[in-house]
């Protein structure tokens, strides 16, 4: 028996399989074509939760119309419950009551699992600098992307979209099962990666300005 350093006690079996895990199944996802494969699927089949929580949430529901028609990018499949969703398109204002209800929200979706931040008031609590209002959901759960506006247009919401399937094809998908020992870590690119020269211009721009305000 063995104790990993987050306090879960691993017995013989759990670190054989570990070790399998990381040596063996790893290195086997990791290869190019089968990531690449995975996460492709991944991208393409996105299932958001339906969490509208103020009048984002209705050009949220836009996007899911025809004429916007998100089915396009395979994330049409809104679902009602946690459990059976990836992503949580968080719409609206976040109040500081609603704060934990989102997280419990977030925590019952199985990995992986992605946010979108749609709307100033989800990135930042947009014009409600109030006592009751959280000032970004990033407060209480990870963001992938924040989209601005108030309210996005579906195709801000759209592109959003697109720019994390672009993250998602950077992913390593081993992280979320193999390197874990009852943790999900995120790893978004491996060490020397090719993928890492595709960054998509946005990042770029974002990376000069964040090296730009460093110097
Ligand atoms: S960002 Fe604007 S449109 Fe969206 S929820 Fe806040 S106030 Fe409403």
């Amino acid at each position: 028996m063995a104790e990993h350093p987050e306090g879960i006690v691993l017995t013989t079996v759990d670190s054989i399989f570990n070790s399998l895990r990381r040596n063996i199944g790893a290195p086997v996802m990791n290869v190019k074509p089968v990531r690449d494969t995975i996460n492709w699927a991944r991208k393409s089949a996105l299932w958001p939760m339906t969490f509208g929580l103020a009048c984002c949430a209705i050009e949220m529901i836009a996007t899911g119309a025809g004429r916007f028609d998100i089915d396009r990018f395979g994330a049409g499949v809104f679902r009602p419950s946690p459990r059976q969703s990836d992503l949580i398109i968080v719409a609206g204002t976040v109040t500081l009551k609603m704060g934990p209800v989102v997280r419990r929200v977030y925590d019952q979706m199985p990995e992986p699992k992605w946010v979108i931040a749609m709307g100033a008031c989800a990135s930042t609590g947009g014009p409600f600098d109030s006592y009751s209002t959280m000032q970004g959901v990033d407060r209480t759960i990870p963001v992938d992307v924040y989209i601005p506006g108030c309210p996005p247009r579906p195709e801000a919401l759209l592109y959003g979209l697109m720019r994390l399937q672009d993250i998602i094809m950077r992913e390593a998908p081993s992280a979320y099962i193999f390197e874990s020992d009852g943790t999900v870590r995120r790893q978004r690119a491996l060490e020397g990666d090719d993928d890492l020269q595709n960054i998509s211009p946005l990042d770029r721009e974002a990376e000069e300005i964040v090296a730009a305000a460093q110097t």
